[in-house]
């Protein structure tokens, strides 16, 4: 691990980055490594495919990175490398390109059946075949796959084995969502809820008169009820033993035969859900998990096809289940991640269940905010007043001027991040038109913008696109709050139940309990600073000033570090007293010539017309002595006529002018919106 003093060098970072990377090529068991962004994982990927002896196996989340990858290994004449196809992208059929129907091998995908399966067995729908592109490549891919130096794909490749087996696998970033299968899914369209497909399956098996005791077994509620039953039990999960209960031997099935009908209730996943159920154990409330963690059913899992990494867990409230399907990693000849702030239960329970990773760092974590600023030459400013959960949509009323505040001190329109529905609010009010820059005619077309004319894109999005790396102005607004469903989930998979506990301050979970709060902190947290991460990545920012990035949510790690708070202020009456306060300072000569009572005060914010307010001498004395705290506001107690008390401005501060009129008064770190009548000339 690199020292303080180094951390803000990003060659000494990269060089650092280099050589953990090789040597963790070299040592037995995964090594997670946390570097920084920009610290050149890629590079080393490649690097790692030319000079180790055993070939690699590169793994990202986003396409660009895949490409960025291709084009630097392309660069050396002697390294071999493919990309894996995916069939959404490399298929005539998927792409819809052909006489086949793209609608129904999508339908066919999303059942469970795999795009090799589908070019096999439904050449109906699928008339490319074995001539695929996509097929050709696999093909290719499999039987040359001992001299492929450098196979680049996305996360979810690492399920299949031919793809890990005795190479470096190096996985870039966590991604936990390939692994992750909820029944029913959020925005599927086929029917997948276990309350229709876990039937569906008892019932093929009734009627193919398969042994199965369907008689004792009819649907969900029967699984779960009479799974402790001395009756069909033993013989249920015997008949799993023997024709297994995995989706690749449910694709085998053949009294599985899923249409395309809108009511076709067959799911390549129903024999894994329903040997579940019958497996399932408590784990905490609500929360049911297969196989039960004390190990006691493992046999039977083994035996039908499901890796002891592979489960199962059911929220019994919802009735909804999750598979989790981490792959099986044991066969590579090493496990490399690499992540600019990893939770390490959350690596360990995807990819390395057994033995745990390394964890080893390129910097510490607490000089995390000194290669933000030194190497990476970001400027961070803090702009919220709370935490701000917007996954809702629930925007803080002072978000315009906040927008208004950023426009103004940095003198232009910026990029923006935030969650979809804060997105489609602001989209609503105006405030994209307003103050977010907008798209160039290269914006990518494959990401699902709230409006494709805006630098705005939503957190889950952010983290496949590199849409903001020549972005040198952000704003991050509001923080991506996870349920407290999700963070039971992920617990519950590590083997926990989390207890919640809640803060009294607005809607934020105080606590989860130790595992709760990393995996909360994960979802949260991380999330915000993932999102600050994608900003001026591209030398062409960092080397010309870097990025300056405004934040407007308490929801940062412990270690992150901000180089200015402003607290943006928009109270109407204390705006227009600092605003007379201010003028009356600049007009006259010196503080004390500028000294004036409650009474002059109020005098004169009333008249003034350019100001909205119409106030009583109670609410300016009230303001004044609210505002008599600032370390720019003097009272001298007393010191007036009749022991007036006597109230100055002091020290700096200036007006400043928003696009659309709004003049702002900047002062310390105190920024106030003014609330005008009329245009403000100062
Ligand atoms: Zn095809």
């Amino acid at each position: 691990m690199l020292d303080s003093t180094d951390a803000g060098d990003l060659s000494a970072v990269r060089d650092h980055t280099r050589e953990l990377i090789e040597s963790a090529s070299d040592v037995d068991g995964p090594v997670l490594i946390e570097a920084p962004p920009n610290s050149g994982k890629t590079t080393n990927a490649i690097r790692l495919a030319l000079e180790a002896e055993k070939p690699v196996t590169y793994l990202a989340r986003r396409i660009d990175l895949y490409e960025q990858a291709e084009q630097k290994a392309e660069e050396y004449d002697d390294l071999r490398y493919e990309r894996i196809p995916a069939p959404q992208r490399d298929c005539e059929t998927f792409l819809g390109d052909n006489d086949g129907s793209a609608a129904a091998v999508q339908r066919l995908y999303e059942k469970g059946y795999s795009g090799r399966r589908i070019h096999l067995e439904f050449q109906d729908y699928a008339p490319c075949g074995m001539d695929c592109d996509y097929i050709d490549t696999l093909e290719t891919i499999d039987e040359e796959i001992e001299s492929i130096d450098l196979l680049i794909g996305h996360h979810s490749h690492c399920t299949r084995h031919q793809y890990v087996r005795n190479r470096i696998v190096i996985i870039d970033e966590f991604n936990p969502d390939p692994f992750l299968q909820p029944f029913p899914g959020d925005n599927s369209t086929v029917i997948d809820d276990p309350g229709d497909i876990v039937p569906g399956f008892l019932n093929a098996l009734d009627e193919a008169d398969t042994g199965f005791p369907t008689e004792i077994y009819g649907d969900v509620t029967d699984l779960i009820q009479r799974r402790d039953g001395p009756q069909g039990w033993q013989e249920a999960i015997d008949w799993f033993r023997e024709k297994e209960a995995s989706r690749r031997s449910a694709q085998n099935f053949d009294f599985l035969d899923p249409t395309l009908g809108e009511y076709d209730d067959v799911h390549a996943y129903a024999p894994f859900l329903t040997l579940s159920l019958l497996c399932m154990e408590r784990i905490g409330p609500g929360i049911d998990l297969a196989p039960p963690p004390s190990g006691a059913l493992d046999d039977i899992w083994e035996d039908a096809d499901l890796g002891l990494a592979t489960k199962c867990l059911r929220d019994r409230n919802k009735g909804k289940m999750y598979a989790l399907n981490p792959p099986d990693l044991s066969a590579a000849a090493q496990v490399i991640g690499l992540d600019g702030t990893p939770t390490i239960e959350l690596w360990n329970l995807l990819f390395a269940p057994e033995d745990g990773f390394d964890h080893q760092k390129v910097i510490a974590r607490e000089d995390f905010p000194t290669y933000l600023r030194s190497a990476m030459n970001m400027s961070l400013i803090q702009i919220g007043d709370g935490w701000h959960p917007y996954a809702a949509g629930n925007i803080s009323d002072s978000d315009s001027n906040r927008f208004t505040a950023v426009q103004i001190l940095e003198e232009g329109p910026f990029a923006l991040v935030s969650t979809k529905q804060a997105l489609e609010r602001y989209k609503d009010r105006g405030l994209l038109d307003t103050f977010v820059k907008r798209t160039g005619s290269n914006q990518d077309a494959a990401d699902t913008r709230v409006s494709v004319e805006h630098q705005a894109l939503h957190y889950a999005t952010l983290k496949s696109s590199n849409a903001f790396e020549k972005e040198s102005l952000g704003v991050v607004a509001g923080m991506p709050h996870p349920g407290d469903d999700l963070v039971q989930l992920w617990a519950g998979f590590c083997g926990e139940a989390v207890k919640v506990t809640r803060s009294d301050e607005e809607d934020v979970v105080k606590s989860f309990g130790e595992l709760g709060n990393k995996i909360y902190e994960y979802f949260a947290h991380d999330q915000v600073v993932q999102a600050i991460l994608r900003f001026g990545r591209d030398e062409s920012v960092y080397e010309n000033g870097g990025a300056t990035v405004y934040i407007s949510t308490y929801a940062l790690p412990d270690w992150f570090e901000v180089d200015a708070e402003y607290n943006i202020q928009s109270k109407e009456l204390e705006g227009a007293v600092l605003a007379k306060l201010f003028e009356i300072y600049q007009e006259e000569d010196g503080h004390d010539l500028a000294l004036r009572t409650v009474n002059q005060i109020h005098e004169s914010v009333d008249e003034d017309d350019r100001l909205k307010e119409d106030p009583s001498k109670r609410g300016v004395r009230n303001a004044l002595e609210r505002l008599a705290s600032k370390d720019y506001v003097t009272v001298h107690p007393d010191r007036g006529k009749y022991s007036a008390d006597l109230y100055a401005w002091s020290g700096g501060g200036e007006f400043l002018q928003a696009e659309d009129g709004t003049p702002l008064l900047h002062v310390e770190s105190d920024i106030h919106v003014l609330q005008l009548e009329d245009v403000w000339e100062s």
